[in-house]
């Protein structure tokens, strides 16, 4: 199957408030273009050089929509203003601050996503549930945030039931800090967004009340094997 054929495929079984988040990580620009021809317009990478590489050869490509799906150092918060529309992992109140410092000055406001740790995963970052309910406060007085939702990255091997549940404890929490939120007038925080979903376990993300899910492999084939440095 053809990246064309993938995608038509995969329509099938989306939702259409689903939005598909095309990870384009180690994917040539040519193949960019294919799934652009195909409709889509939202697409993720995980390093910053990467697609500081591709975006100017893309320039013709109207609507697009890039979003930043690996982690984040802080000491990179301000080219990843400059190049993307949302960042999916915003891990921890030292990033949100530095990134509140900054937007001023950059002149863009990407939105934001929290991302969350709610099972144990040595090689992926992320709030605790305790955490987040710890920061909340702080992230309500930094109003230069566009902060939308959460992300969660499911570990390997919990199986369909076991990412099943976490996801719907994501989904749980995100609705406690929305309302949380609202009954706070926070505008700046809003959980109508929920990042989670990848080639392996995308159908239970979006049982589980996904808004956004990041396909890679299973549109575009499998990637090479990378360092296992929860930076893939
Ligand atoms: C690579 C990556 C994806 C896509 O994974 P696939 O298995 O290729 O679908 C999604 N989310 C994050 C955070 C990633 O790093």
């Amino acid at each position: 199957m053809g990246v064309a054929e993938r995608i038509e495929w995969l329509r099938g079984q989306l939702p259409t408030a689903v939005r598909l988040v095309a990870v384009t990580k180690q994917v040539p620009v040519e193949r960019i273009r294919e799934a652009y021809a195909c409709g889509l317009r939202d697409f993720g990478e995980s390093r910053i050089q990467e697609v500081q590489q591709k975006i100017p050869q893309l320039t013709d490509l109207q609507g697009v929509s890039w979003h930043l799906i690996g982690s984040l150092q802080r000491n990179k918060a301000r080219p990843a203003l400059e190049v993307f529309d949302w960042i999916h992992s915003v891990d921890s109140l030292p990033l949100a601050e530095r990134l509140a410092s900054l937007m001023g000055s950059v002149g863009r406001r990407p939105r934001l996503l929290l991302q969350v740790k709610l099972a144990a995963d040595p090689t992926k970052s992320g709030w605790s549930q305790v955490e987040l309910e710890a920061a909340l406060p702080r992230l309500a007085a930094l109003p230069q945030l566009d902060i939308r939702g959460l992300t969660a990255i499911a570990p390997l091997g919990l199986g369909e039931q076991g990412n099943l549940t976490l996801f719907g404890r994501v989904a749980a929490l995100a609705r406690d800090l929305g309302r949380r939120a609202g009954e706070a007038e926070w505008q700046h925080i809003r959980m109508e967004e929920l990042s989670m979903g990848m080639s392996g376990d995308y159908p239970q993300a979006i049982a589980a009340g996904a808004t956004m899910v990041r396909l890679g492999q299973v549109l575009f084939g499998s990637r090479l094997p990378l360092r296992r440095n929860g930076d893939e």
